[in-house]
């Protein structure tokens, strides 16, 4: 028995993506059924507690490209506050902090490997940034870390022409109160059925019928706003299956990895006028971008991405720790981490509901966000930070494309 009645379309996942079309219907007075799997809105947008009254964010963090970000407008309407000033940061490799001449060496080695891919889109051929960019560099490993942090992939798995497309203004504001207290908000008054999973789509009669673990739902459309990973591992399967072409727009759009380590502090363990963010690299690991006491909280965050964030988080919580640990004992001394009373480790592969970060178009696949986004039989929509054209991986892309496929629904 069901506990669902019919609708005119069922939006399937409830992150940023199906929060914007749930909103655009419910303004509309149409009839919706929200359905979300997890526990919980806001998807990869995910604002936990890592100390009392201390916010941390687990996904989502910044508003990008933030003068041009439609969801700053609501962070001013619920009154949750951002910054638009940036931090200092220094980095710290071979035992020593860098100086202006490395700063300068690195700043003319970035921009030379910027004009090196915007040089690539000259070819024909849409290839990887791997195969584009100066690999023997001294700062080689930096700029595959923090190409990995951009496009949670190592370089050799990253269209050029799809990195290209991105829409970037190199504005990044962190949210205070956080980014996933940001969604949850906007989707407070929405009728949502959490703990729902969708099982399958049958889509092969009108209506489509729409099997969750909790019953059928009928409906004359449906918003699909689910991540590529849990599209390409079938969780949801379809009747009939989908399209070739469909298929591989998926495939060729996969997630890969980016985590966050945060420790907290009973004390404030750090110089006042010290750096506020720093690039740590120590011999024989990777290298470790760490923020310092964001919004002045007690606790420091460094992120992993690729191949490493995927190997780091497969070692487990602790691991990850101790990982961000040696490298702030390395740069800052051994009683740096004396004072750690809590840690966030996320580990977004193993979410059940995402299966990964965010999205990259493998090498050759830089025209396949069109193919993801594309209706099928005028009636099954896809939606979600995959199908956004030049704002994919982010939470305002994810929230466009769920507006878009709200109005293509009428
Ligand atoms: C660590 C990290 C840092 C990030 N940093 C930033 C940042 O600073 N700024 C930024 O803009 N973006 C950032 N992003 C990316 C951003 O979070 C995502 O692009 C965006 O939130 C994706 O929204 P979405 O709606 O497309 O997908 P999701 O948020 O994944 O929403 C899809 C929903 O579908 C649900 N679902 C899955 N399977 C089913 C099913 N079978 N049935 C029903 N529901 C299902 C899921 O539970 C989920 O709620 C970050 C992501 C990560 C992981």
């Amino acid at each position: 028995m069901s506990q669902f009645s019919d609708v005119d379309t069922v939006i399937i996942g409830a992150g940023a993506a199906g929060i914007g079309a749930a909103r655009t219907l419910q303004a509309e007075g149409r009839s919706f059924a929200l359905i979300e799997a997890s526990h919980r809105i806001g998807g990869r947008g995910y604002t936990e507690e890592i100390l009392p009254g201390v916010p941390f964010d687990l996904g989502c963090h910044w508003f990008h490209s933030a003068s041009i970000n439609p969801l700053v407008p609501f962070a001013k309407e619920y009154g949750i506050s951002y910054t638009n000033e940036g931090y200092e940061r220094n980095s710290f490799r071979d035992g020593k902090w860098s100086d202006n001449s490395d700063r300068d060496e690195w700043s003319q080695f970035y921009v030379a490997q910027d004009k090196a891919l915007e040089a690539a889109l000259d070819s024909d051929e849409d290839v990887s940034v791997y195969d584009v960019t100066e690999r023997e560099h001294k700062y080689t490993s930096f700029y595959d870390y923090i190409m990995s942090l951009h496009t949670s992939f190592d370089p050799d798995q990253v269209s050029v022409r799809d990195l290209m497309n991105y829409n970037d203004t190199d504005e990044n504001w962190p949210i205070r109160e956080g980014y996933g207290t940001l969604l949850t908000r906007m989707g407070a008054d929405l009728p949502v059925s959490l703990n729902s999973a969708v099982t399958e789509i049958n889509w092969s009669g009108t209506p489509i019928v729409v099997k969750t673990v909790k019953g059928d739902i009928r409906a004359k459309k449906i918003i699909i706003t689910v991540s590529t990973g849990i599209l390409a591992a079938g969780d949801i399967k379809f009747v009939p299956e989908l399209p070739d072409w469909k298929l591989e727009a998926i495939h060729k759009l996969p997630l890969g990895n980016h985590n966050r380590i945060a420790l907290a502090f009973d004390r404030d363990v750090f110089d006042p006028d010290a750096v506020q963010g720093a690039m740590i690299d120590t011999p024989g690991t990777e290298p470790l971008s760490i923020r310092f006491k964001p919004f002045d909280y007690p606790y420091a965050v460094g992120v992993t991405g690729g191949r490493f964030g995927d190997w780091l988080e497969s070692a487990g919580q602790a691991a990850a720790v101790d990982f961000m640990s040696e490298k702030m004992k390395a740069a800052f001394g051994s009683d740096i981490t004396r004072h750690v009373c809590a840690h966030i480790v996320t580990a977004w592969r193993g979410d059940p509901w995402v299966k990964g970060a965010y999205s990259t178009a493998l090498p050759g696949a830089a025209g396949q966000r069109s193919q993801l986004r594309q209706t099928l039989d005028e009636r099954v929509l896809f939606a979600g930070e995959a199908t956004s054209p030049d704002f994919y991986s982010t939470a305002h892309g994810a929230y466009l494309s769920g507006l878009a496929a709200a109005e293509e629904a009428r």
